[in-house]
């Protein structure tokens, strides 16, 4: 018999001392497939709290999404989540998929609207039959069996919302429509967590929401991915690295040595865990571990 996760993660959080958590993508292919799966073996032995597998731009990645977090749900020790996004899908077909997640063993799923294909700043065009924000699908996957349901965050607000306080505002109307934790888009700076969490508990934010954590490796990628939620890396953050732009290895050095710094900032002002973006590696996660002198 598969075991049932049917562990909220919510009450996992709220138990915990410390919530570690790794995110992964689907592959494109079979190579890509055998990096995720080691990937994933070699950070089962660290316990945490959940993973989690993104749902590609668009909807494309619907079907190896909820493939991904099934097998996790049958072959390994860990608890999935499925991130699911509005995009492209109607309401039925949101709840055939929340369908299949259920099916697969999968009961925690991070309910997101997903990007227009242009960017986060193009203009959103809502599906025919389907929905306009978040938060409507959060009500719909907190209604629909036995789900647990988180929703994303943004340190310094969401590039297509009207203000900081409008930002909150959002995360509250999440909350209310279900949500019970939330994660962060990358945190480059604690300050900006901090403030995020001050500012949205001022209005009655209370689940838990846990920080992103991406390490800088490659400046231009992660500047990349930056850009692509409409961001920017800080210029103090930046400049760090930039003193090694021309030496790989004492680059990768100091972008672990600045996650560590930063994960140990973050953890001491009170953020309930720490959420890895591993772009389905291991090695870097396992370094600012080792860092932080968290063994298996
Ligand atoms: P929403 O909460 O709907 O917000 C989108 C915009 O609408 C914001 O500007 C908000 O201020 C505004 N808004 C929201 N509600 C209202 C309202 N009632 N009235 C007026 N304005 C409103 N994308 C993917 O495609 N696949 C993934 O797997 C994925 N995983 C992610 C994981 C994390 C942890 C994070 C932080 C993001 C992820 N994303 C993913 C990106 C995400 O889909 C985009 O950032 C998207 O632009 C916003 O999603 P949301 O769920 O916050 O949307």
């Amino acid at each position: 018999m598969p075991p049932e996760h049917t562990t909220s993660i919510a009450d996992l959080i709220r138990q915990g001392e410390r919530s570690l958590s790794f995110e992964f993508m689907p592959p494109r292919d079979e190579a890509g497939a055998e990096q995720l799966w080691t990937a994933i073996s070699e950070l089962e032995p660290y316990a945490p709290t959940f993973v989690s597998v993104t749902y590609g731009a668009g909807g494309t990645t619907r079907d190896k999404t909820v493939h991904i977090t099934g097998r996790i749900a049958r072959e390994t020790s860990l608890v999935p989540m499925g991130h699911l996004t509005c995009v492209g899908h109607t309401r039925a077909e949101l709840e055939r998929i929340l369908d299949d997640y259920a099916a697969a063993g999968v009961h925690n799923v991070l309910a997101l609207r997903g990007d227009p294909k242009d960017g986060p700043r193009a203009e959103w065009t809502p599906t025919e039959g389907g929905f306009t924000h978040a938060c409507e699908l959060v009500s719909l996957a907190s209604n629909h069996g036995s789900f647990s349901v988180g929703v994303a965050a943004f340190p310094g607000g969401h590039p297509g919302a009207e203000s900081v306080e409008r930002d909150s505002e959002v995360l509250l109307e999440k909350q209310r429509s279900g949500a019970e934790f939330a994660i962060t888009d990358m945190v480059f700076r604690a300050a900006d967590y901090a403030e995020l969490v001050e500012r949205s508990s001022a209005i009655g934010v209370d689940i838990p929401i846990l920080p992103g954590i991406m390490p800088i490796l490659n400046l231009a990628q992660v500047a990349r991915m930056a850009e692509l939620s409409g961001r920017e890396i800080p210029a103090e953050v930046r400049a760090r690295v930039e003193r090694y732009a021309d030496d790989p290895v004492a680059l990768r050095a100091e972008g672990i040595a600045m996650a560590a710094e930063l994960c140990e900032k973050l953890l001491a002002d009170g953020a309930p865990g720490l959420h890895f973006y591993t772009l389905n590696r291991s090695k870097a996660t396992r370094q600012i571990f080792e860092a932080l002198r968290i063994t298996v």
